[in-house]
C-alpha cells in the first residue's frame, strides 16, 4: 500500500512523514530523486537521492521514472525500480509528493496496489510564516517560488481521498495514523 502525502512546500509533509514512520511499525519511506543541491538537514539516500541535472535527464530518457516534475527550477521524480521493490516488500510506503506526481502515480499504480492520498492544507499567511522561519533559511526568491505554487496546489484538492488542515501537528498525526490503520485493514480484508 502506498500513502501519498501532498500539499505545498511548507505544509508539513516532511515532518509528518518522518513522525509517522517513527510511530507506526509497518510504515517505511522512499527517497525521491532530485537534481537540487542537498540542504544541511538532508541525508542522501534517505530524504532524497541527489543526482546531477544531466543524470536526471538520462533517467527520464531511459524511462527509469514513474513520474517527475520541476519545482523551483529543479527536477524531482520517483524511481520505478525503487518504488516497485518497496511495494513488493509488503510494507506501507509513505511518500511526500506534489499534486502532479500524485495524479500520475494514482493512475499508474491503481491496478497494482492500493494508493491512499492525503492533502495537507495550511492557510497562505501561515505558510509564508513557516517558509520564512525554516531552519534551512530559504532566500526571498525561494520563498516566493513556493508561494506561487500555493493556488495551483489548492485548486487540485478534489483528487484526494482525504484533506486535513494541518494547524496542529499532534492532531494531524493522530488523524493520519487512524486513516492508515483503517485503510490498511480494508486493503488486507479484500
Ligand atoms: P523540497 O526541495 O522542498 O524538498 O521539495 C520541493 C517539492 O518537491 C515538494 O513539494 C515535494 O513534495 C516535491 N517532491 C518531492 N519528491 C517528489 C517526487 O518524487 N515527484 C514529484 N513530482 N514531486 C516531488
Amino acid at each position: 500500500m502506498l500513502v501519498i502525502l501532498a500539499g505545498v512546500a511548507g505544509a508539513g509533509k516532511d515532518t509528518i512523514a518522518k513522525a509517522i514512520i517513527q510511530r507506526m511499525e509497518n510504515v517505511i519511506s522512499i527517497p525521491s530523486f532530485t537534481s537540487r543541491a542537498p540542504r544541511a538537514d538532508d541525508v542522501p539516500g534517505v530524504s532524497y537521492n541527489f543526482v546531477s541535472k544531466e543524470e536526471f535527464e538520462r533517467m527520464i530518457a531511459d524511462g527509469e521514472l514513474y513520474e517527475y516534475d520541476v519545482h523551483h527550477e529543479n527536477y524531482y521524480g520517483t524511481s520505478r525500480k525503487l518504488l516497485n521493490e518497496r511495494i513488493e516488500s509488503g510494507k506501507i510506503i509513505i511518500k511526500d509528493i506534489d499534486v502532479n506526481g500524485t495524479e500520475a502515480l494514482v493512475e499508474l499504480l491503481k491496478e497494482d496496489t492500493k494508493v491512499v492520498t492525503i492533502f495537507l492544507r495550511v492557510p497562505k499567511d501561515e505558510l509564508k510564516r513557516r517558509l520564512e522561519n525554516r531552519i534551512d533559511h530559504l532566500s526571498p526568491k525561494e520563498i516566493q517560488l513556493r508561494l506561487n505554487r500555493f493556488d495551483y496546489e489548492e485548486s487540485k484538492i478534489g483528487i484526494y481521498d482525504y484533506v486535513i488542515k494541518n494547524d496542529n501537528l499532534e492532531k494531524t498525526l493522530s488523524i493520519i495514523e487512524t486513516i492508515i490503520e483503517k485503510e490498511y485493514k480494508l486493503y488486507k480484508a479484500k
